[in-house]
């Protein structure tokens, strides 16, 4: 138990990118779930192709770890073009842009991620690149100052946010192409499980990955994660390395490279993650609200001071599965308990 903790803790965030990256699908037909956005995206592109045009502006919204990124780079993977990543908190002047724009060529995607982290003066300027392909940037100031113009080729932004509200209403206007990401279903994670353990070289059985699935809050980055927890489990943890398979009366090595539905459970108590896929921070938010503020309603700054966590992983990261899923509601007066997350916390093992 103390090494998985141990191995838990040590988890590197960069080893967690780079293996999520290797576990990204590089093509429309390989992105599983989202069925409408991607016959949307479909058509889209095979429309622009054919007219030899670049895509038209795309905005991408909806939780983290849903595919938006993964998303931009099956677009340019499709169109045949190179792609620039970069993110709203990464430009900090409108001057740190302008290389950024006018190295792109013709049909280049640039993928803004939290576009939504923008600066206002970033935002405006990049009002006249997204409409006409041109950009005004004034240098020295006063009696000297002068307008630069720039003429860019045209380029297709794809912007990512998780939270399309806080975007200003002209940047929002200036995408022809918008989609909100959903949570996925139970059964597409499920698939994107195995086709992961695949890419992992590791084997992992229907009942393991259902049990996987459930616990992954509709999100592939999370069903990705539990599978590279429950892997390690099973490689290191000594009393899942053999067990006796009962139905056909023989001893079978269940640990090392095969994840079976024991190993699931064992591993996702050792991360105290349980069967609808709620943390130790999920529960302390359900508990806080239920023992300081008698079930709601509260505001979300209270709940934030109160809990000791960023206003943004709460409305960004936790909140929206929970509200989804009946455990919270929010009214115009604050977050409030609802029936579903009173009994489970009757009911929860995790205190
Ligand atoms: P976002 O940009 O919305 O935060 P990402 O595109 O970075 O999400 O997705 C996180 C990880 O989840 C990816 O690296 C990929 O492994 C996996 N993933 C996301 N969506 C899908 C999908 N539809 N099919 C398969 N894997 C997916």
């Amino acid at each position: 138990m103390d090494e998985i903790k141990r191995l838990v803790i040590s988890e590197q965030a960069q080893e967690d990118e780079v293996i999520s990256i290797s576990l990204r699908p590089q093509t429309l037909h390989e992105f599983v779930g989202q069925k409408d956005v991607v016959a949307a995206l479909k058509i889209a592109i095979v429309a622009a192709q054919q007219r030899a045009e670049p895509l038209e502006h795309i905005l991408f919204s909806g939780p983290p770890g849903l595919g938006k990124t993964s998303l931009a780079h099956i677009i340019a993977h499709e169109m045949h073009t190179r792609i620039t990543v970069t993110s709203g908190p990464a430009i900090q002047r409108a001057g740190d842009f302008i290389g950024i724009l006018t190295n792109l060529e013709k049909g280049d995607i640039l993928f803004i991620d939290e576009i939504h982290r923008l600066s206002k003066t970033v935002e405006e300027f990049l009002y006249p690149a997204m409409e006409n392909f041109k950009i005004d940037f004034i240098v020295d100031k006063g009696p000297y100052a002068k307008t630069i113009n720039f003429n860019l080729k045209p380029f297709t932004l794809i912007g990512a946010t998780t939270r399309s509200g806080l975007l200003a209403t002209p940047l929002r206007n200036r995408f022809g192409i918008f989609h909100h990401l959903e949570f996925y279903q139970q059964e597409e994670l499920a698939t994107i499980i195995k086709s992961s353990a695949v890419k992992l070289a590791v084997d992992i059985d229907g009942p393991a990955s259902n049990e996987v699935s459930r616990r992954a809050r509709g999100t592939p980055r999370i069903a990705n994660r539990l599978l590279r927890r429950c892997r390690d489990y099973a490689q290191v943890n000594p009393s899942t390395s053999l067990r006796i398979d009962t139905e056909q009366g023989r001893s079978v090595k269940a640990g090392q490279n095969r994840i079976d539905s024991t190993i699931v459970l064992e591993c996702m108590k050792a991360l105290r993650i349980d069967e609808h896929g709620l943390d130790d921070l999920d529960r302390r938010l359900l508990k806080v609200i239920k023992t300081n503020y008698q079930g709601g309603p509260v505001g979300i700054e209270a709940l934030s001071a109160t809990l000791n966590e960023e206003v943004d992983t709460l409305v960004d990261v936790v909140e929206p599965y929970l509200l989804k899923n009946g455990f919270l509601r929010r009214t115009s007066r604050g977050r409030e308990l609802t029936e579903l997350s009173l009994k489970h916390m009757g009911e929860s093992v995790y205190v």
